[in-house]
């Protein structure tokens, strides 16, 4: 990120959100907000003082997942590029009752201005990189995890945080009542490989439960207990961690934990089925880590159709085709980079990226790009102006083009992608798919029937 940030052919639009794109390959009209940060970027030394004094620190961080705590102006998590905070509007006491501004008053740069506004701009591009990540399953779903019930019932990225050095205890594993744990339980796929939730298999969280059975080994004395299915350790060099982690004496438990109950004195209770015991189990533990699935991200749904892309079953952005084109979409010139196509850990994510990254620039240096034959043409002569078209078009590839008075639809051969739809839909029947009309249809029947015309009209009644 940091050298994305120094790159002298990269600008880092942070803190801004695209709102519409229009055009096609090689000339994408993309509409961004900046949205405002009511601090002055330009001015900023990001010497934090101003996350220092404010007066109001006791609004849960998001990046520590509610675990810690953060001011109202702050920086959103600690790698940011660049380091300038942000106000949060909904939370400081100036934007709530127009009083304090003690950051305006002490930042030695000038830099904080409540004034500042989200401005809108407008950028040519001539590729986009769709790269929006993925989002954590909400175990709250689950009614048996009984996730609510205990701030000790924790998930995957809650852990991630309280290990983590930067994180709300410095990289100490802590219950809630700040104590090591001395049991805990992992439970794996919840929210993966369950038709209450999602079918698919997440594939990061085998991995990241057994890591995280690794860090609870090294970092405390608390026994550890993995209730799993099967373990998915396809990755290089996975299967020799799972091995490294059975070593650390990490008791597996294979079956899917059933339930998770809150004691009387605070304890949880994990049951399950041990299935290759073939009885019930259970384990007294002082924290509970669900191993959530990655899940699409809540706003892939608007992501989708701003930039004309297609979503799979699962709700992730959909790939032209999963073995040859795994990061172009059905949108020439939209790529896709990451977790937002699929579950992927990071090593598939790089590889992912660099592979949509390679396939811009080598459709940017050719400077050119060869559309298929096999698109619609509307005969403007007949067309009625109904707009039918227009609405079905999956592209966005019709526009209609007013003429003295009437119109006509007209399409966009760089977007069209010959589907036909407008054709069979067209009620003045002024749209045909090149190369692919009735009679060259028939034809190709009358080829493959091998018989002669009159066999065919037969056939066809
Ligand atoms: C608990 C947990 C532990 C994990 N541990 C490991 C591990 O140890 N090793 C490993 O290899 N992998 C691990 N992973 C997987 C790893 O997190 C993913 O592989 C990786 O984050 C995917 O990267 P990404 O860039 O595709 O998506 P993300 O990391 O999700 O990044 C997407 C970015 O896009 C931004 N964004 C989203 N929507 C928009 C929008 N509309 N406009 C602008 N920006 C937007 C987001 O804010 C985010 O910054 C773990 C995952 C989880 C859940």
């Amino acid at each position: 990120m940091m050298d994305a940030g120094r790159h002298p052919n990269i600008e880092l639009l942070t803190y801004s959100e695209v709102e519409e794109v229009s055009g096609y390959i090689g000339k994408f009209q993309v509409k961004v907000r900046k949205k405002a940060r009511h601090v002055n970027a330009e001015l900023c030394t990001e010497c934090g003082l101003c996350q220092e004094k404010c007066p109001q620190k006791t609004i849960p961080s998001e990046f520590d997942q509610g675990m810690g705590k953060r001011s109202a102006i702050y920086v959103p998590f600690p790698q940011a590029i660049p380091r300038v905070p942000v106000i949060d509007t909904e939370r400081c006491t100036y934007f709530l009752t127009q009083k304090c501004r003690v950051c305006e008053k002490l930042c030695p740069a000038g830099a904080i201005d409540f004034e500042q506004e989200d401005e809108t701009l407008e950028l040519e591009v001539g590729a986009v990189i769709v790269a929006t990540g993925f989002a954590q399953f909400r175990a709250e779903e689950l009614p048996q995890y009984n996730r609510s019930l205990s701030p000790d019932i924790i998930d995957g990225l809650q852990f991630e945080r309280l290990s983590s050095t930067t994180g709300p205890t410095e990289g100490e594993i802590l219950t809630s009542e700040g104590v090591p744990p001395k049991r805990v339980a992992i439970i794996h796929c919840v929210g993966a490989r369950d038709e209450h939730s999602n079918v698919y298999c997440s594939r990061v969280c085998c991995m990241y439960a057994l890591k995280h059975a690794h860090l609870v080994r090294d970092k405390t004395d608390a026994e550890v207990y993995e209730f799993y299915m099967d373990i998915r350790a396809s990755g290089k060099g996975y299967e020799e961690f799972y091995t490294r982690v059975q070593e650390e004496d990490v008791y597996f438990v294979r079956g899917r934990a059933a339930e998770v109950t809150v004691l009387e004195d605070g304890q949880l209770m994990v049951l399950a089925e041990d299935t290759i015991l073939g009885k019930p189990v259970s384990a007294k533990v002082d924290m509970v880590v669900l191993g959530s699935a990655m899940v699409p991200q809540g706003d892939s749904g608007q992501v989708a159709s701003t930039f004309g892309i297609g979503r799979s079953e699962d709700g992730f952005f959909l790939e032209a085709h999963p073995k040859l084109r795994p990061v172009e979409t059905n949108t020439d010139g939209v790529f896709l980079a990451g977790a937002c196509q699929s579950p992927r850990d990071v090593p598939d994510t790089v590889a992912h990226a660099d592979a949509a990254a390679g396939r811009c620039l080598s459709l940017l240096s050719r400077g050119e790009v060869t559309i298929s034959p096999t698109v619609a043409v509307v005969d403007e002569r007949l067309c009625s102006a109904c707009r039918v078209c227009i609405d079905l078009c999956p592209y966005t590839a019709i526009s209609f083009i007013s003429q003295d008075g009437s119109g006509t639809a007209r399409i966009n051969e760089a977007l069209c992608k010959g589907c036909g739809t407008c054709v069979a839909a067209c009620p003045a029947a002024a749209i045909k798919a090149r190369h692919f009309t009735d009679g060259q249809i028939y034809a190709e029947i009358v080829g493959l029937l091998h018989g002669s015309e009159h066999e065919v009209a037969e056939v066809t009644g």
